[in-house]
């Protein structure tokens, strides 16, 4: 189930590119377009709700258990300090694309390194 009108949609059928850095079949984690710090990645589910509230509880029940296995993967390949998992629902929470996502936000002492040139691989 897809939304013509969305990016995230666009990008999940290969219209639109990106950095893809694991997929199952319920999700595809990517590259933040503007990560927030080096190795910003989000979960995006593979078919479209809007926000936490449209997404089915089995769809939810897995999303914790990809980011984590997205975490652990972080943590070994840039040797980051903290995690944050976030993820926004509604324009007054600061959602801007309309199709549920949990941000993975690589944290570093003593500041963020913003290197985009990482690679996932
Ligand atoms: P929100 O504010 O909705 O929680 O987060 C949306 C995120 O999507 C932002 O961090 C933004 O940089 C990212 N984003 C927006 N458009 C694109 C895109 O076309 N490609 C990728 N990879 N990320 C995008
Ligand atoms: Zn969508």
């Amino acid at each position: 189930m897809r939304d013509d009108n969305c990016i995230f949609c666009k990008i999940l059928n290969g219209d639109i590119p990106s950095r893809v850095v694991f997929e199952d079949a319920d999700f595809q984690v990517i590259m933040d377009a503007e990560p927030a710090t080096k190795g910003h990645c989000l979960i995006l589910p593979k078919d479209h709700y809007a926000n936490v509230f449209e997404m089915p509880d089995e769809v939810a029940a897995k999303v914790l258990p990809t980011a984590k296995k997205v975490a652990a993967h972080l943590k070994k390949t840039l040797h980051c300090d903290g995690i944050n998992l976030v993820q926004n629902n509604g324009e007054a929470a600061g959602q801007t694309v309309h199709h549920f996502h949990m941000h993975v936000i690589p944290r570093y002492e003593g500041g963020n390194a913003k290197d985009v040139t990482w690679s996932h691989s």
